[in-house]
């Protein structure tokens, strides 16, 4: 799933490309993407791109007064063509056709549609759903606001780092990172972080963001790769030893995710169980 760096790199990419761009056409591929009617996507049309920008996962698509909101959610991923006349892939749900015989598509290579796209007057944003309610960007955020954002309501570290709405952009890949940069462990309660595990919180959020963000720049630039090209210490790396003590890295089993940290630097030597759940009793 793009989280923060990546979605960022691609929005500066796409800006770059594109700012003062003209669309000339739209064409919806599976009409479950778009969640929205008044105003027709074909108002877009003879508009122009002045930038795409991003608000915690999303993305969005400035032209003249409407916003397209496109969230990506695990699958989805935007990226710029060349028109041909061919039909594209059935993996592409939407396409902006633009000046110059370029498309922005977006595509999603999931048998689970769950990429949504939104158009909005540009002045009516906060009427979206999700991008009314997000918190702020996790990076050069100060550790009294981590705290503030994370304790209420009272939560679990790993999930809500990953709420949207206590701090926006967070997914599973670098709330593990962060977690085990801040030696934090993934199921501890959010209501007892203290002064010194916000600082390192707040740190480590700077830190694994930062270099991310950095990197994502080097290889994305009008286009979200179908998988992310990530440096990451735990994410991916069960049963490998840790980079900072050595001992090996143990996980905790979802349903269709795990989650990876270090027994000695984040949890005092302590294995969680999985939690797998039985979808009988979801
Ligand atoms: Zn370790």
């Amino acid at each position: 799933m793009p989280e923060l760096p990546e979605l960022q790199a691609v929005a500066e990419g796409l800006t770059t490309a594109l700012a003062g761009i003209e669309i000339v056409g739209v064409t919806v591929d599976s009409p479950a993407v778009l969640t929205s009617a008044d105003p027709p996507l074909e108002a877009l049309v003879g508009r122009h791109i002045r930038g795409v920008e991003r608000r915690g996962k999303h993305l969005l698509v400035d032209a003249d007064g409407l916003t397209l909101v496109v969230h990506l959610m695990s699958a989805g991923r935007i990226g710029l063509a060349e028109r041909t006349g061919r039909r594209p892939s059935r993996w592409v749900s939407l396409r902006l056709h633009l000046a110059g015989d370029l498309d922005l598509r977006l595509r999603e290579r999931s048998t689970r549609r769950r990429a949504r796209v939104t158009l909005l007057r540009s002045d009516r944003l906060d009427t979206h759903p999700h991008l009314a309610r997000l918190g702020p960007d996790p990076m050069g955020l100060a550790p009294e606001v981590w705290r503030e954002r994370l304790a209420t309501p009272p939560g679990v570290l790993h999930t809500a780092l990953r709420q949207g709405r206590r701090v926006a952009g967070i997914g599973r890949c670098y709330a593990s990172e962060i977690m085990w940069a801040a030696r934090l462990a993934p199921l501890m309660r959010t209501a007892s972080l203290d002064d010194a595990s916000c600082e390192r919180l707040a740190a480590a959020a700077d830190l694994v963001l930062g270099r991310a963000l950095e990197r994502a720049r080097t290889h994305i630039t009008t286009d979200l790769p179908d998988r992310e090209k990530r440096l990451t210490v735990v994410h991916g790396h069960y049963g490998e030893p840790c980079v900072r003590c050595g001992s090996v890295l143990a996980r905790i089993g979802f349903n269709d995710y795990e989650l990876v940290y270090c027994p000695q630097c984040q949890t005092n030597g302590r294995r969680y169980a999985d939690r797998h759940m039985s979808r009988l009793l979801r």
